[in-house]
């Protein structure tokens, strides 16, 4: 089958650094045709429950990795998924399509259709949400059906360079981190959730500038994500020397690591004396001695919403509070930033039943959504607060435009402070609250936003995009992005003067932070704090260091 296929070398954006020699594992987003060329019912059957056993062991696997990663609730959708795979209606299905005469794929489809549509056609959000969990289910079953053909693909449990048109946040979170090499995406840019995801993964990606086809599913390929390119079917003698060189770069990588190590309890001072403080971007408490480990000063964005994302409901107050606490505990007495949810755009959830917009990175987003989900964002406003009581935790508002904004958060801030005095639970009554610097309006505003808030932290990531109208998902426009930085880093500089012109303080935390080609230029503007992915921190702290 792969007999045709040739040594080809795809080129695109490398994010992270380093390399990895893998299998190819294509993601598998849409389910085959229904065939009727099933190789007799016997053996149909035989290699469907092959099929279901495997994805049964791997969601187990996942379920494990999960709970460790993530805790017990965001594990949950897995306990689901096995509970879908013996389900007697979707069994039964898959067994009327065999005995039709169907292949094992094609009755995994036909039933898929068949018991999905029933659940989406009651009318009800938690069974809506069930269907996508049957799809979900079904699509591992054919993945893991097709990866068992003839191609003698990668098998589900070995190690895998995992390939897809694009991967969402929320597929990001839930993959197995154990097993996975490095992504190959078809879309997507450096700015997006993915591949912020896979830098603090420190996993090397490529967003590829060209498609390759799907019959390489399955083979050799090595990924440069530093080069930018993938090597499809490489001979034996490119193996060969591409591994002796990652071999040669990680022994120099670890140099450098122990020499890094050497600054871990070096403030971050410029030569001319401007101490910056160097904090740590997480997606929650998982990530939390990895970062202390490189030294953070700090937490400067805990993306609040990576939990929501992995779970298949909200999360309450108490499951927030747990988490917010283990972070703040960990962190002993350094600053914690939680961002407030930052759902919509490119980040949804199936729970929320959100309406369909035609420009959602325009739409209901960040604190437009929570201040209509009042309930949501007062659970999660309450946990914060409670977490309070255990560290230095602040509160930072994502996409705000203006001071109306704030203000109805401060009052919704204020009712749940009053709720917990009177269930006599403690939090920080001083709690710093801030906003990010993600939108041109935030940014020319901030003088007269400094009147409402403590602190500002600029998300170049988003700024970038609503400065230069352009969409941080879309590779079309990836160049654009990092060709015209200069009106960002204009905006950046007028909010640090008009800040620290009234005594308040700002940092960076989107992806620029870590561009260590700008940071004697955020010197200069006497940005306060820059907060980066762990892999980054200790790089950062040698870069502050040299700087004037
Ligand atoms: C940003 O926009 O720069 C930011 C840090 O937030 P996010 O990347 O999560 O949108
Ligand atoms: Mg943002």
């Amino acid at each position: 089958m792969t007999k045709h296929l040739k040594t080809e070398v795809v080129r695109g954006t490398g994010i992270g650094n380093g390399g990895i020699v893998g299998k190819l594992r294509f993601l598998h987003t849409s389910t085959p045709k229904s065939e009727k060329k099933g190789g007799g019912i016997e053996v149909e059957r035989a290699r469907l429950q092959e099929a279901i056993a495997s994805v049964e062991h791997s969601i187990s696997h996942l379920q494990k990795t999960a709970e460790e990663d993530i805790g017990s609730d965001a594990a949950e959708i897995f306990a689901i998924h096995a509970m879908l795979l013996e389900d007697e209606d979707l069994q039964e299905a898959m067994e009327r399509a065999l005995l039709e005469g169907l292949s094992a794929e094609a009755a995994v489809e036909v039933a898929s259709s068949e018991l999905s549509s029933a659940l989406a056609a009651l009318n009800d959000s938690y069974l809506a949400a069930r269907a996508a969990d049957v799809r979900d289910v079904c699509a591992q079953l054919i993945g893991e059906l097709s990866n068992k053909s003839e191609t003698g693909n990668a098998s589900a449990n070995e190690p895998y360079i995992l390939v897809a048109r694009d991967l969402t946040p929320s597929q990001t979170v839930g993959l197995d981190r154990s097993t996975l090499l490095g992504f190959v995406t078809f879309e997507g840019s450096p700015n997006s959730h993915t591949a912020i995801l896979a830098r603090a993964m420190g996993i090397p990606a490529l967003v590829c500038t060209g498609e390759f086809s799907k019959e390489y599913d399955g083979t050799t390929a090595l990924l440069d994500a530093s080069g930018g390119e993938l090597t499809l079917l490489p001979s034996e003698a490119e193996k060969a020397d591409f591994e002796a060189r990652c071999a040669k770069n990680a022994v120099l990588a670890s140099q450098r690591t122990h020499f890094l190590n050497g600054l871990l309890d070096k403030p971050a001072i410029t030569k001319s004396g401007h101490q910056i403080l160097i904090y740590a971007n997480i997606g929650g408490e998982a990530e939390v001695d990895a970062a202390l480990s490189f030294g953070a000063d700090g937490i400067g964005l805990l993306r609040s919403e990576f939990l929501y994302l992995s779970l298949d409901r909200a999360p309450d107050e108490e499951r927030l509070y747990q988490s917010y606490r283990a972070v703040a505990e960990r962190m002993q007495g350094r600053r914690v930033v939680i961002r407030t949810l930052d759902i919509g755009a490119d980040k949804q959830v199936s729970y929320l039943s959100l309406p369909r917009e035609e420009n959602p990175a325009l739409g209901l987003r960040g604190v437009r959504l929570c201040l209509r989900e009042r309930t949501l964002f007062c659970e999660q406003i309450r946990a914060i607060l409670r977490a309070s009581a255990h560290g230095k935790v602040a509160l930072m508002l994502p996409m705000v435009v203006g001071a109306q904004e704030v203000r109805a958060c401060r009052d919704l801030i204020a009712e749940c402070m009053q709720m917990l005095s009177e269930r006599g639970e403690k939090y920080d009554k001083d709690l710093e609250i801030g906003i990010m610097i993600e939108t041109p309006a935030a940014a020319i505003m901030c003088r007269e936003l400094s009147h409402e808030v403590d602190f500002f932290s600029v998300g170049t990531n988003d700024l970038l995009q609503y400065t230069l109208a352009a969409d941080r998902q879309n590779p079309h426009v990836e160049a654009l992005c990092r060709e015209n930085q200069e009106p960002v880093l204009h905006l950046i500089a007028n909010a640090a003067e008009a800040i620290h012109a009234r005594g308040g303080w700002i940092g960076i935390c989107g992806e620029l932070a870590a561009d260590f080609s700008l940071t004697q230029r955020f010197c200069d503007m006497h940005v306060d704090e820059l907060s980066v992915s762990t892999p980054y921190l200790l790089e950062l702290r040698e870069r502050i260091l040299e700087c004037q």
